[in-house]
């Protein structure tokens, strides 16, 4: 079986999309692109007013759109359906959205996708954040350490646990990676992820590197569960000031 699924998805369906076009993974019909048009607009209403949402921190974080709907959808077949295509616009939007921000900066930067365990990502064929992190490379010119990090424990899915053992769980995930460890790099690293949830996968990794003596400048996801800042309390103090 195993043999048969290999020859499918290396060597016969990439053969038939040249003749073939592809059909739109989120709702089958034929597409020009790596969305139909309808589906390719429903997926943008998910980005974050102004190309994006800051989340400041010590690291700031960058995240094109919130996790819901069709973008929820679009992540979940590049992911669990085997459309790794999908990851190529995804990164190019990232990329567009992040060039605009206040806290885009190119000068001595790379960019190290987070890992997959090597079991995992075999599996699957495709590490996501890697193939983000591929095409924002394209947008902006950077250039990307593929194995700046090494993800040595295999964990379990974070969704559904507490903060606690989500931190227990991703504790030392991550070793500082081939591609950073001999020499250390002058420039500082960008990390890229898909999803942002509690940013404990992220906070991990972020602290192998600076114990390594690397320098984290920024955080990039295509997708967070988080809700943007700042709506509220405005509200508020909207609502004092009136009063
Ligand atoms: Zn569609």
């Amino acid at each position: 079986m195993k043999i048969i699924k290999f020859i499918w998805k290396k060597i016969l369906k990439p053969f038939l999309n040249i003749f073939l076009k592809p059909n739109c993974p989120l709702c089958q019909r034929s597409a020009d692109r790596e969305f139909c048009q309808y589906c390719e607009k429903q997926v943008w209403r998910c980005q974050f007013p102004g190309g994006g949402e800051i989340f400041p921190g010590e690291v700031p974080v960058f995240i094109w759109g919130q996790y819901k709907d069709s973008l929820k959808r679009a992540i979940a077949a590049m992911k669990y359906k085997d459309n790794p295509q999908i990851a190529k616009p995804l990164g190019y939007w990232l990329a567009d959205g992040w060039l605009a921000s206040s806290v885009a900066t190119l000068d001595k930067v790379v960019v190290v996708p987070i890992p997959m365990h090597k079991k995992k990502e075999r599996e699957r064929g495709f590490n996501q954040a890697e193939l983000l992190a591929n095409s924002f490379c394209e947008v902006t010119g950077l250039q990307m350490r593929r194995n700046g990090l090494a993800r040595v424990k295999q964990t379990q899915a974070l969704y559904g646990l507490s903060r606690g053992e989500r931190l227990e769980t991703v504790k030392d995930a991550f070793v500082v990676g081939k591609d950073l460890r001999n020499r250390r790099p002058r420039a500082s690293v960008l990390l890229v992820d898909d999803i942002y949830t509690t940013g404990a996968t992220v906070n991990s990794a972020i602290e192998v590197l600076q114990k390594g003596g690397i320098r984290v400048v920024g955080v990039l996801a295509i997708a967070t569960t988080k809700k943007p800042r700042g709506k509220k309390p405005r509200l508020k103090s909207q609502k004092l000031f009136n009063n």
